[in-house]
């Protein structure tokens, strides 16, 4: 079990482990950035919600490649360190606020893959409904706008973002993700890059077929179904869609619920 557990290729969802699965699983999802060159040198951080009260994070100053078990961190949600030979991550307030915003949240991710990155510096959300899979996995990825690292106003420039989105693009800087565990928050920085790279094809390109404004809605009743989240991240995916380009679907949660109904209605119909 032990030597599973070091094995950098798995780590398993979800949020009931031990501590010391938790900081190990913290160093597996570190070297699976630095091997996707999703950062470079010791840019990156990432954080664990361990109870109510302690967060287990990536300490500063050293790569996301080469962590060890010993070398997280453990704070308050304050930010203050309780145990731990390192400091931790210059960029933990910004995981503080997410924490505190959404309390369906238990780990988050921050780096810079290139594509995304690329698309946060020239100030485009990734937000056009060009596949199918994004629309399910995450709506739209807005643009925070510019705050300089390692302050308030970083924080204070996704704070508006977070209730509504489980990946932001950070401007000149990155991106963030987060979930309700940290696979899923990893997946969502993954998810984020692959959808930047096809969307940088698309441009090159030439031509983007967007889904339609109904085609988008029923991918969000399948949203709704598979990954249970607030709703808000649900009724606001913000894309732009083939009926309009400044067209964006908002629902209510009225129109939600009933829009969920109608697929669970006809998805029993169709097992009959
Ligand atoms: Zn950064």
């Amino acid at each position: 079990m032990e030597a599973e557990l070091l094995q950098p290729q798995s780590i398993s969802p979800g949020t009931v482990k031990t501590e010391e699965e938790h900081r190990r699983d913290i160093c597996a999802v570190g070297r699976w950035l630095h091997e996707r060159a999703y950062v470079a040198s010791n840019d990156g951080n990432i954080s664990v919600r361990l109870d109510p009260r302690r967060i287990l994070t990536s300490p500063t100053g050293i790569s996301k490649g080469m962590m060890a078990p010993d070398d997280i961190v453990v704070t308050d949600l304050e930010g203050n360190r309780l145990t731990g030979r390192l400091s931790p991550s210059s960029e933990l307030a910004m995981h503080l606020l997410i924490y505190r915003r959404r309390p369906d949240i238990n780990a988050v991710c921050h780096a810079h893959p290139p594509t995304a990155t690329g698309y946060a510096a020239a100030g485009l959300p990734l937000d056009r409904a060009i596949l199918a899979e994004l629309v399910v996995c995450l709506g739209s990825i807005p643009v925070a706008r510019y705050g300089t690292p390692g302050t308030q106003e970083l924080t204070q420039a996704i704070e508006p973002l977070v209730h509504n989105h489980d990946a932001i693009l950070m401007a000149n800087h990155g991106v963030v993700t987060y979930g309700p565990d940290l696979l899923t928050a990893f997946f969502r920085m993954e998810t984020a890059e692959h959808f930047a790279r096809v969307s940088l094809v698309t441009e090159l390109l030439g031509k983007q077929v967007l889904l339609s404004g109904k085609d988008v809605e029923k991918l969000l009743a399948i949203r709704a179904r598979c990954t249970p989240q607030p709703a808000a991240t649900v009724a606001n995916p913000g894309l732009i869609t083939s009926d309009g380009d400044s067209e964006r679907i908002t629902l209510t949660r009225d129109q939600l619920e009933a829009l969920i109904k109608e697929a669970v209605e006809s998805d029993r119909l169709s097992r009959k």
